[in-house]
């Protein structure tokens, strides 16, 4: 079973055959279980033939899609959990989970998880406020990503208060206690960057935690703005919590679980159980190593929604499969930034038509 595989184990033709299959399967079940998928497939891909023999021959959606119709493949009442997108402009994603794909989706982000950071749950300080998870049927993005990750953390400690502020004896007391081992530090990037390492310099403290591991997600927009790259926030985090160990992680709340990890060679990793084509945003053909394009993903895990293969708004490179120096199996890659809005709404009009069919 694909989901029992370490996730940076299996080789190039063992995945994509896995792949293919599963993906094929997952592709008739969501025809036969959302109606507005089995139509779109009907309009866009009328010659597709199941099982494909290539991972590109599969249909995708736009990630946009999921912010104007509430796609799902299970009847109202298996509805357990719906998670919302951050959604800057306009409405936000509807992600509609029953039980089983819930439960799977934490399973893989653990499984997933520990590869980076062992298996023992680790003092965990979030940086965020912990308002954010409170209602538990009707997530944010943020508030899901902090919920996934907190399975693998305890002492679990919010850094802020309510109104963003640090929450100074709380952080005190947590690095009082932990500073000697090792910590899981979690935050969204923009949420880390601007609440936590902007505060701590402005009150020009500093905290020590030398055997915490950072992970933070979230995209670069904001700071890509504030002309800070991924080298540049790194070494603020090192300048003001003494921490060398920082993975930045790559997922969108469309496909939470199966994630892309950074490994210390700067390269987002794709698990087993995920994969991304880069696709020419001209023809929608698949582009070459190191060329760049817009993000495809896949995943394995979305069985109650169709949001198992998606077109994304980022624009991203291949770097290469099964021979990144850290050795870890699997393509790996790195996200670019957003696509221009011209041409990100061009993706979603070109995959949009089923909508009125
Ligand atoms: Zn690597």
């Amino acid at each position: 079973m694909l989901f029992d595989l370490d996730p940076y184990s299996i080789d190039k033709q063992t995945k994509h055959h896995l792949l293919c299959d599963e993906l094929s399967r997952l592709t008739l079940h969501h025809q036969q279980h959302c109606p507005e998928f089995g139509k779109l497939i009907q309009a866009q891909w009328p010659s597709l033939s199941l099982p494909v023999k290539q991972l590109s021959d599969l249909p995708y959606l736009s990630v946009r899609l999921f912010k104007q119709l509430a796609l799902k493949s299970i009847p109202d009442k298996q509805v357990f959990k719906t998670l919302y997108s951050s959604g800057t402009m306009g409405t936000s994603s509807r992600i509609m989970l029953d039980n089983q794909t819930a439960a799977v989706q934490s399973k893989i982000l653990v499984k997933i998880m520990q590869q980076w950071l062992g298996k023992a749950r680790l003092p965990m300080l979030i940086i965020d406020h912990p308002s954010v998870v409170k209602d538990r049927s009707n997530f944010s993005a943020r508030g899901a990503g902090i919920q996934g990750l907190s399975f693998m953390g305890r002492n679990h400690c919010y850094a802020l208060n309510d109104d963003m502020s640090i929450n100074w004896s709380a952080l005190e007391e947590f690095c009082n206690k932990f500073a000697d081992g090792p910590v899981l530090i979690f935050g969204f990037t923009f949420m880390v960057w601007q609440h936590f390492f902007q505060q701590l310099i402005a009150h020009k403290r500093k905290i020590n935690l030398p055997k915490a591991t950072l992970v933070h997600s979230g995209g670069w927009k904001k700071l890509i703005s504030q002309a800070i790259d991924n080298n540049a926030f790194k070494k603020i985090v090192n300048q003001t919590c003494g921490v060398s160990k920082v993975h930045n992680f790559y997922g969108m709340v469309e496909q939470i679980g199966a994630i892309f990890v950074e490994c210390e060679y700067g390269h987002l990793h794709c698990p087993s159980y995920a994969d991304v084509i880069i696709r020419r945003t001209h023809d929608w053909s698949v582009a070459d190593y190191g060329e760049v394009g817009v993000i495809q993903l896949l995943s394995t895990l979305p069985k109650s929604y169709p949001g198992y293969s998606l077109l994304t708004e980022d624009k991203g490179v291949l770097i290469g499969e099964d021979d990144c120096p850290c050795h870890k199996k699997g393509k790996y890659f790195n996200v670019l930034g957003r696509l221009p809005q011209a041409e990100a709404r061009g993706c979603s009009d070109t995959f949009e038509v089923g909508k009125s069919s």
